[in-house]
């Protein structure tokens, strides 16, 4: 398979159109048999779902290649599982976990060649999402859906090195109690776009939100699970019902005990210890980890003794296990890596 002509390490975060995406109706209670097309657009009715009533809920998740030529997804089959749980919240059909791993892995089939070689640091970011198709007037779930999958090429997250985060505790939040904010819906995102673009206007990287119950507690950002480590080296994760479960956060504890050696504790996390931690970094699929230097809370400024210019040690062997394990350097766990080719 001869590679897109692409300058692979200078892409960047962006769309890119590539060849081929999945596509599925569900319609009179069931799902078709999905295809392959070329049309990268959607024409819809002025009056769907999704367009009235935000009914939509989407997966991230990477295709890459690994040392010995492989090319590989990294644990879609959690993506399957959370997409599921998402559907179900919104009252929307699943769309089964076993023709998500292979809509997954047809659509990288299919773009082969916009997967990145390895060493690029570059990756084939696979976007699924499901949304409410037919028009809808009154409140109520729609009856047609439609399940896709494209995906694009992006660049490699630390292009000209790492540079730790300055985040700021926001006066918004992200979830209600007993809301949404465990699920991976649109309609999360569309409410954090105030609070990230005046967090950009007043230099800020990222919001930390807190718990919207008490506002006490760290929760996450906008798009990525918080880590932290403390200063005898136990790596630490808040836990709550609001917080999206990322599948980055649940591998790197996993690396963390199994491989590392390391105490973790998963437990609420208040935001007077935050000044007592070592480290602290932000969990997804786009960074892996991203290490956070400072909190600024209102008038006060919360500097991590990592600093400004690198991951702390305990992130950076983290991180460096983890992006082992998936490009084929470290034996990976029973089931993590999914060979595609
Ligand atoms: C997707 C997402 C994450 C990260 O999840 P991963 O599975 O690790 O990519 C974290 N927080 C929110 C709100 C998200 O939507």
């Amino acid at each position: 398979m001869d590679k897109k002509n692409i300058d692979w390490s200078n892409i960047g975060f962006g769309y890119m159109q590539t060849d081929k995406r999945y596509v599925s109706f569900f319609q009179d209670g069931a799902w078709d048999e999905g295809v392959l097309t070329e049309d990268a657009n959607v024409v819809l009715n002025e009056c769907a779902g999704v367009l009235q009533y935000a009914q939509t809920i989407f997966e991230g998740l990477k295709a890459y290649t690994t040392e010995n030529g492989h090319i590989v997804a990294f644990r879609p089959d959690l993506n399957a599982e959370r997409m599921e749980s998402s559907a179900k919240r919104l009252e929307m059909p699943v769309f089964p976990r076993e023709r998500f791993v292979d809509a997954v892995t047809q659509v990288v089939e299919a773009n082969a060649a916009y997967v990145p070689p390895y060493g690029s640091g570059a990756t084939l970011y696979i976007r699924p999402y499901m949304f409410g198709f037919n028009s809808v007037i009154g409140v109520k779930p729609a009856d047609v859906y439609q399940f896709r999958i494209f995906c694009t090429p992006v660049g490699p997250y630390f292009k000209g090195g790492v540079k730790p985060l300055t985040i700021r505790v926001s006066d918004f939040d992200r979830a209600a109690p007993h809301g949404t904010g465990n699920i991976k819906a649109g309609l999360n995102y569309a409410m954090s776009l105030h609070a990230i673009v005046t967090a950009h206007q007043e230099g800020f990287d990222e919001n930390m939100y807190l718990d919207p119950g008490t506002r006490t507690k760290v929760e996450e950002t906008g798009g990525a699970n918080f880590l932290f480590v403390t200063r005898d080296g136990k790596v630490v994760t808040p836990k709550s019902d609001s917080i999206l479960p990322s599948i980055t956060r649940r591998s790197l504890l996993h690396v963390a005990k199994e491989y590392l050696g390391l105490e973790v504790e998963e437990r609420e996390v208040y935001l007077e210890e935050v000044k007592d931690f070592a480290e602290c970094g932000l969990c997804g699929t786009a960074a892996v980890i991203s290490p956070v230097g400072k909190i600024v809370d209102h008038d006060r400024e919360i500097c991590l003794p990592s600093g400004m210019t690198q991951m702390g040690p305990v992130t950076k062997k983290l991180y460096d296990t983890l992006t082992g394990i998936q490009m084929g350097r470290i034996q990976a766990p029973e089931g993590w890596i999914h060979v595609i080719q």
